[in-house]
């Protein structure tokens, strides 16, 4: 089963996908992780990524859906996969509905993960205090703009996933468990 986690930074996608990825064997695929380990890695593509992922903007779309179409290739993908973080563009997306058929693999669901953008301005000050700037893109200054790119560039995708019927909205200000709880009934439906 192959699934999209949808929603603004901070919205908690990341935490989730983990959470399936344990409970179900799927494998959480991390744009964010991929670009981050680039750039600890110091490769020229880290160096570029860092620049860009600091100022809160998108890397280009034909490079993530390259990594994206690496990655899914590899074993370790064949029970399937949990997108977070990608797509993040309508080119993205049209990008990666053209692969899965090439390779004829299915989209079960695309799951949006709704926080509003005063929440996500609430966790990261709590997470500012607590953590100390674990991430150089993780302060309200880079939130800011994260959140426009969000809403100009990805939000767009929402529609297009109404559209194909694959989109679920979900409430991500409930406690991690409950939303959970939640994604797993949506997937049990899928099966
Ligand atoms: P994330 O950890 O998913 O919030 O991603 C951190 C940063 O990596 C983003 O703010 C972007 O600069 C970059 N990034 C991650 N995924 C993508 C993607 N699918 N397309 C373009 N840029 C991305």
């Amino acid at each position: 089963m192959n699934i999209i986690l949808l929603g603004p930074p901070g919205a908690g996608k990341g935490t989730q996908a983990k959470i399936l990825e344990d409970m179900r064997g799927y494998k959480q695929l991390s744009t964010g992780d991929m670009l981050r380990s680039e750039v600890a890695s110091g490769s020229k593509l880290g160096q570029e990524a860092k620049a860009i992922m600091d100022e809160g903007k998108l890397m280009p779309d034909a490079l993530m859906l390259e990594m994206i179409a690496h990655r899914m290739a590899q074993p370790d993908c064949a029970k399937g996969v949990i997108l977070d973080g990608f797509p993040r563009t309508v080119p993205q997306a049209e990008g990666l509905a053209q692969m899965l058929q090439h390779h004829n693999m299915s989209l079960d669901a695309v799951i949006e993960v709704r926080v509003p953008d005063d929440e996500l301005f609430n966790r990261i000050e709590t997470r500012a205090k607590e953590s100390g700037g674990a991430r150089s893109d993780d302060n309200v200054e880079t939130l800011k703009k994260r959140l426009a790119v969000y809403h100009e560039q990805t939000a767009p995708i929402i529609p297009y996933y109404e559209r194909v019927r694959k989109l679920h909205v979900i409430d991500g200000t409930r406690a991690i468990d409950e939303v959970t709880e939640e994604i797993a009934g949506i997937l049990d439906k899928q099966a």
